[in-house]
């Protein structure tokens, strides 16, 4: 049993950072969910925990003391950055070693990969919960909240979802993380080899009340729907999809 605690960063009182509409602990909260769920649901053999899962004020001392009383295996501390520029950075303590360093590695490398940010580079910095945790940690910075272009992306659950799925694929990546074995039957809107095609895809369905979101799969963008393990309810968003006058199909 692999042990993941998730940290949102900040949450109730504290705001993290706020520009253009945006509060950094909502959009850390909203990655994080998704990250549990997407973990929860997909593999075997894995228990998750969260430093919080709602809006919630926190200390960083209580953060790094659940996750050490839990014995977790590895520590994953979600934030948006601010202060100017654009793109995904992460850190790890300074000076450390693997597997601190292959499971950074693994992270970064599938989050840089698959999400439509710069890749400002893998990073080191003495913050708490970096230094505090007694198992192995990372922090990840995804895009920056008072940049306009970043902003706009982090409007987009679609764009969240695809960070946290990321994270999921490098959590899998570093623990050798096994699928669970279920047959479901996903709908699949379109499939590009340009991400941005399959993002705007995904923001023109989730602009029209639909859930999407965008995965890398043999070399392609695919835009998913839905996935379920009933075939007539995959068929009836397909259904629902055609109406509202997209290409969808049903796979399993
Ligand atoms: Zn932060």
């Amino acid at each position: 049993m692999v042990k993941i605690f998730i940290d949102p960063g900040h949450g109730g009182t504290d705001s993290g950072a706020v520009a253009n509409g945006l509060f950094e602990k909502n959009l850390t909260l909203q990655i994080a969910l998704f990250l549990r769920d997407i973990l929860i649901s997909e593999y075997d053999g894995i228990s998750v925990r969260l430093s919080r899962s709602t809006d919630q004020t926190v200390t960083l001392s209580e953060r790094t003391n659940a996750a050490n009383s839990w014995k977790a295996d590895y520590f994953v501390s979600i934030h948006i950055n601010a202060g100017g520029g654009t793109g995904f950075e992460s850190y790890v303590y300074p000076g450390v070693s693997a597997p601190t360093t292959t499971y950074r590695n693994a992270l970064h490398d599938e989050i840089a990969r698959s999400v439509d940010l710069t890749d400002r580079g893998k990073k080191n910095a003495n913050f708490h919960v970096l230094r505090e945790t007694s198992m192995s940690a990372i922090l990840t910075e995804n895009g920056f909240i008072d940049t306009t272009s970043d902003a706009n992306k982090l409007r987009n659950a679609s764009f969240l979802q695809s960070i946290a799925r990321a994270h999921a694929s490098g959590l899998e990546k570093a623990f050798q993380l096994k699928k669970k074995a279920t047959n479901l039957y996903k709908v699949q809107v379109g499939a590009f080899k340009v991400k941005a095609n399959a993002d705007e895809l995904a923001n023109s369905l989730t602009s029209k009340g639909f859930d999407a979101f965008v995965l890398l799969e043999g070399g392609l963008f695919r835009v998913q729907a839905g996935a379920f393990r009933s075939k007539q309810n995959a068929d009836e968003l397909a259904a629902k999809i055609k109406q509202a006058g997209h290409d969808a199909f049903v796979f399993q």
